[in-house]
């Protein structure tokens, strides 16, 4: 009787919590969560312009070009000047031409929408630059007939997490934006599918699972492509294995520009697909026919199987895997089998570094894993620090550990999501992704974006605490300590959970040294080893915090351990906050050109995912001669898991993958 009522009291607490706090999603649009920080559109002021290039010249992505106007100054020698024409198809909203520009001409808005069926709008002219933005809505929807209404409200979505911009599409999912109030739901199967998604770059073994996809898909059907990188390459325009125009392939509807796009242009995209398809609109023309497209596609693969065995991908385009295809062979429902297949995101990053300046590499270098790219800023710029003998303010050894430590709760609450979905509680998924949206409005606040922050440049930071930041942080610390109790409650202690991961996917402790386990997944096998304890970096050596570590080595072990790592974060970030000394955030560095001198040198940190390492060579120039990573995924996911999947059961496999955190693009670069 007692337990039962302890039950019921327990409902009602839930129910009256859900009554009187703040609903987490937003009521999108109006409501968007972008703050004055955000890097968005330039604004050219074009009087203070001194017509030097320096803007165009800086840009890594080649999105500026100068273009020629008529001298204002009629009494002037020459009769015309060059200003800066900005093609946003192209920009990754870096920041690095404002930083360069000599007399603020050049300047960032926090409008950061932009979405357009023709890339030819995203082009911006001096005279177009000088405007203040406007955002402009959706053109509204003219009902023109039935089953075009019904179809705009029911639109069913196959997304292809192609690259990094898929990250910003998970919050449509979760709690935070919510795609179901739309009518949105995501299609299992392209033959169900009336929308494609394809989120961000595409390398040149993708676009032919997205030719497979989208012949698959019915008539009519729509494309919307998130990003740069299919528009032109983006970021990645000079990779030897990315396509840069997915419009070459298939027709685009929507584009949104970004690096990746807000969720909030995702939405309009969405919104606008919806006002088109409701006034009757019935896709763009096919560019390639059929005949041309099937030479593109893989033909299907020959396994050597024995009586009784079957072959089933586990990926590329599963909503489990990430753009990464894990090939199973099955015995019934037990997995007899497995071997990864990788290349899906090769960019070849050791090799772009290579062709861009030290300085213009601290744009790129977060891309490496879009999950945390901050860990990946810290350790580029510790490298190059290390070599040039450059000490950092000690305010900005703060700033980069708050920073480091807000990356982690995003990645290890967008982990427990995934958990979530891997063992059917899509509750949890929706909880930790809403909750994941707080902490990425402060890194967006801090940093002046949500995913690539930017924020590193060797010398400190690129700017200081914003001025409520602090306010704010400290309630959203005390805000998800509260949490983190309902999370105990809801998930890890749920014995649903605990039944269909307690026991597996054991690694003993021998095993996960042998085979260079690191970060949570080594901790939770029962060796207490961390970067920040153990060789401390940033502020670690003068904050308190404990390393959670279990003897276990299961997945449920993984999973609680992550789980504590957000406590821990939450005790450094409020600390470092109250500790952090007043004073400069950077030492000057120099310019786009700077050169560092001969020598080499290895920064290692721990990121959300284990032990991550930079090994940089100078040869005494402004790039770097040889730039070499070593990513925390490569060992546990390419060499462990094929043996911890084996004689486990089908349906477990994406449990025991997400409980090893992968993330795809950081061990293919
Ligand atoms: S923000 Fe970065 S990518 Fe965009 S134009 Fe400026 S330098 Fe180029
Ligand atoms: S760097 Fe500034 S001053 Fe120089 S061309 Fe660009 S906008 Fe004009």
């Amino acid at each position: 009787m007692n337990g039962i009522l302890k039950e019921w009291f327990k409902v009602l607490k839930t129910g009256w919590n859900l009554l009187t706090t703040k609903p987490i999603t937003y009521n999108f649009p109006p409501d968007m969560p972008i703050t004055e920080e955000t890097r968005g559109r330039h604004i050219l002021d074009i009087e203070k312009c001194r017509s030097c290039s320096l803007c165009s010249r800086v840009c890594p992505n080649q999105a500026i070009e100068m273009v020629e106007r008529e001298n204002p100054d009629p009494s002037a020698k020459k009769k015309t000047v060059k200003y800066p024409q900005i093609d946003f198809s192209k920009c990754c909203f870096c920041g690095l031409c404002v930083e360069a520009c000599p007399t603020e001409a050049l300047q960032m808005t926090n409008a950061s929408i932009m979405v357009a069926p023709e890339k030819s709008q995203f082009l911006y002219p001096p005279e177009k630059l000088v405007e203040p933005p406007d955002l402009k809505h959706p053109e509204p929807a003219k009902i023109k007939n039935a089953s075009s209404w019904a179809r705009s409200r029911s639109l069913w979505i196959i997304n292809y997490f192609t690259g990094c911009c898929f990250i910003e599409a998970v919050p449509w999912v979760g709690s935070g934006f919510d795609m179901e109030r739309f009518g949105l739901i995501v299609a299992r199967n392209p033959r169900m599918a009336d929308v494609l998604l394809i989120g961000g770059y595409v390398t040149k073994k993708t676009v032919k699972r997205i030719l497979r996809i989208y012949e698959q898909m019915p008539a009519p059907k729509f494309v919307i492509a998130l990003g740069n990188c299919p528009m032109t390459g983006g970021t990645y325009w000079d990779s030897f294995n990315t396509i840069n125009r997915i419009d070459d392939y298939i027709p685009v509807d929507i584009w949104i520009v970004g690096c990746p796009p807000r969720p909030e242009a995702i939405g309009f995209a969405i919104v606008s697909a919806i006002n088109h398809i409701q006034n009757g609109y019935t896709g763009k023309e096919e560019k390639v026919g059929l005949k041309d497209r099937s030479k593109l596609v893989p033909y299907r693969e020959e396994a050597k199987l024995k009586p009784g065995e079957v072959l089933v991908p586990f990926g590329p385009q599963h909503p489990a895997s990430g753009n990464f295809n894990l090939k199973l062979v099955l015995n019934g429902e037990m997995v007899s089998r497995a071997k990864p297949e990788v290349g899906y995101l090769h960019r070849g990053f050791e090799k772009l570094m290579e062709y861009r300046t030290w300085y213009q590499n601290v744009m790129i270098i977060q891309r490496i894993c879009v999950l945390d790219g901050a860990s990946y800023e810290v350790g580029y710029v510790s490298a190059i620090e290390k070599i040039a003998n450059i000490e950092i303010p000690k305010r900005a050894k703060y700033l980069r550990t708050i920073q480091l430590e807000l990356s982690r709760i995003q990645s290890h609450l967008l982990n427990m999501g995934l958990i979530g979905g891997a063992t059917g509680f899509h509750t949890m998924q929706m909880v930790s992704w809403g909750d994941r949206e707080k902490i990425l409005y402060l890194l967006d606040k801090l940093t002046g974006a949500r995913i690539y922050h930017i924020y590193n440049t060797p010398g400190g930071v690129f700017r200081d605490l914003p001025d409520d930041f602090q306010e704010e942080t400290f309630q959203t610390i005390k805000d998800m300590r509260k949490r983190m109790k309902e999370y105990d409650d809801l998930f890890i202690h749920n014995p649903t959970l605990q039944q269909r991961t307690v026991g597996l996917g054991k690694i003993p402790s021998k095993v996960a040294i042998n085979y260079d386990i690191t970060g949570p997944n080594l901790r939770a096998s029962g060796i207490n080893f961390d970067v920040r304890k153990n060789s401390p970096y940033a502020a670690y050596d003068e904050l308190d915090f404990e390393i959670p570590t279990f003897e276990e080595g299961d997945a449920y072990h993984r999973i609680l351990c992550r789980r504590l790592e957000i406590d821990q974060s939450l005790n450094i970030i409020e600390q470092a906050l109250k500790k952090m000394p007043k004073g400069p955030v950077r030492t000057k560095f120099g310019s786009y050109r700077t050169s560092i001198p001969r020598g080499e040198a290895i920064s290692f940190l721990e990121s959300a995912r284990g032990e991550l390492a930079f090994h940089l060579v100078s040869n005494g120039s402004n790039k770097p001669q040889r730039a070499k990573v070593r990513g925390p995924t490569f060992d546990p996911i390419l060499v462990l898991l094929p043996e911890l999947v084996k004689g486990n059961y089908l349906a477990d496999v994406p449990v025991i993958y997400w409980s090893l955190d992968n993330c795809p693009a950081d061990h293919d670069r």
